[in-house]
């Protein structure tokens, strides 16, 4: 039996649609709109998409966005100083810098930006006090691609208290505080990495499995209870087109749009896990919307905070 399509679209259309009455709400009251810095550095094309998207879906949510693109040639300094502009705006309630920065901005650069960031205006959730205090289960703002995961389980009926959860992967974006959010939210949560002993045996414990690696395909069937919950985060952008021939058959729609772009999107998650989960959320179209639709989410938030604080 096919998996339960866990909607991520369709889930984030309904987010987005109780924060723009809240939105305009808050601009009505405070006579300006939430407001969201994203600052962008070099030319990654990949980020260039990113970056567009969330400004596009921000402006229609009714925030104010204002793009500060910087050369790849910028230094930390002058990144820094930008962040620092943008701490002290009154306009700007959400900072985001999108990653990764350039390489030769040296390897503690990303740490260092992010440290930077005000913590209440920090709507990635990525500034150590933010993180600290998520940890103690009392955050405002949490990175937006966990908690997107979490919302979509939730808005899907997957009953998280008292499952069993596994989240592979231990990044400080996903894979770390996806853990916590479980944890608070009463499942018994094991974290899995690279260094996992048989990782197949201990995924396939999971009532609620989430797949944060960055690995096209890696997570098989042999990874999944029967019935169990599969959300996949990773995305891949795949141009191999023997990769794409392993995992999607020829007359697939991920094989004609593959043909036609010469490159897809492709999920941790291989699509035969789609025969046992119970639930599994597709990519795109899974978690990717949610991300977004969380990042409007917590720019409201931070402007509320900020303005119930006086600032
Ligand atoms: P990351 O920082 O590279 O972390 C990847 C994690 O996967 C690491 O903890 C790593 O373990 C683990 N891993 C790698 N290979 C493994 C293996 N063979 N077995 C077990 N674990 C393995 O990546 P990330 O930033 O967390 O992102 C993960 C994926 O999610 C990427 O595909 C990314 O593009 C995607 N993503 C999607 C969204 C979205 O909006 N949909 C948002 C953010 C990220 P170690 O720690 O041991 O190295």
């Amino acid at each position: 039996m096919a998996a339960r399509v866990l909607d991520g679209t369709a889930v984030a259309a309904a987010i987005r649609a109780e924060v723009g009455p809240a939105v305009a709400a808050f601009t009505a009251r405070a006579g300006r709109p939430p407001g969201l810095g994203i600052v962008l550095v070099g030319d990654d094309p990949a980020s260039a998409i990113y970056v567009r998207n969330k400004l596009k879906s921000a402006g229609d949510a009714g925030l104010r966005t204002d793009l500060e693109q910087m050369p790849a040639t910028a230094t930390l300094a002058e990144l820094l100083a930008v962040v620092e502009r943008l701490n002290r705006s009154d306009v700007h309630d959400g900072i985001l810098v999108q990653s990764p920065l350039p390489v030769a901005m040296g390897d503690d650069a990303e740490r260092q930006v992010f440290d930077a960031i005000r913590p209440d205006k920090d709507v990635d959730g990525l500034h150590p006090i933010n993180v600290g205090y998520l940890v103690q289960n009392r955050a405002s703002l949490v990175s937006c691609t966990p908690a997107g995961v979490i919302e979509l389980l939730d808005r899907s009926d997957v009953k998280i208290a008292g499952a069993r959860a596994v989240v592979i992967g231990r990044s400080n974006i996903v894979g770390k505080p996806m853990a916590l959010l479980l944890l608070h939210r009463h499942a018994t949560v094991t974290i899995c990495h690279s260094r996992t002993v048989d990782l197949p045996g201990v995924c396939a414990e999971a009532d609620i499995l989430v797949a944060a690696i960055g690995r096209p395909g890696f997570v098989t069937p042999v990874f999944v209870k029967p019935g169990a919950a599969v959300v996949d985060v990773g995305t891949s952008q795949v141009s191999d087109r023997a990769v794409v021939e392993r995992l999607f058959p020829p007359e697939s729609k991920r094989r004609e749009v593959f043909e036609r772009r010469g490159s897809i999107v492709v999920g941790d998650v291989h699509p035969d896990v789609a025969a046992i989960a119970g639930a599994l959320s597709p990519v795109p179209g899974g978690v990717g919307p949610l991300t977004i639709a969380m990042l409007l989410k917590n720019t409201l938030a931070a402007a509320q905070l900020r303005a119930g604080a006086g600032g």
